[in-house]
């Protein structure tokens, strides 16, 4: 018989995979096999789930300063709410509720901007202006000042 903890973790990767979140990242968060994965991706979307490597940070969802804002929100609002802690239930809740506040947000991304403030790959910065915490890093002029300052119209 199938203990309830693996229940709830085979739950937990179902809503992951539907969700669009990468295998190999799922496979890390709940443990559960590569082969079953597969197959639950395949039944769920339809298609084969992707062998593409994974991005190196969250810096590679940020094309431009409207994806800075949107990654930047959800990141500021995961740190609120659940501090540095990142774990696989927190991240669909918290992601999930975004989304109905601030519409569509590829859940990858959003896993890699908590993991990338949590390991201080980038740095969570607060802007003076607006009062809005961003993603900052140095290494892109989209993320080397506040982006919510930067996307606001100017009446
Ligand atoms: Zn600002």
């Amino acid at each position: 018989m199938v203990a309830l903890c693996e229940l709830e973790s085979l739950r937990l990767a179902h809503d992951l995979i539907r969700a669009g979140l990468r295998l190999s990242i799922v496979r890390s968060l709940t443990k559960i096999g590569t082969r079953s994965l597969r197959q639950w991706w395949k039944d769920i979307h339809g298609v084969r789930p992707s062998n593409g490597k994974l991005p190196e940070t969250v810096l590679s969802f940020i094309k431009d300063k409207d994806s800075a804002a949107m990654v930047s929100a959800f990141g500021a609002f995961h740190n609120r709410l659940h501090g540095t802690t990142l774990n696989p239930e927190n991240l669909l809740a918290t992601w999930q509720e975004f989304q109905r506040i601030c519409g569509p947000l590829d859940i990858n991304a959003a896993y890699f901007a908590v993991r990338d403030i949590r390991a201080r790959i980038v740095m969570l910065s607060h802007c003076d202006v607006c009062h809005a915490d961003f993603i900052y890093d140095a290494g892109s002029k989209h993320t080397d000042q506040c982006p919510f300052c930067a996307t606001k119209v100017v009446a």
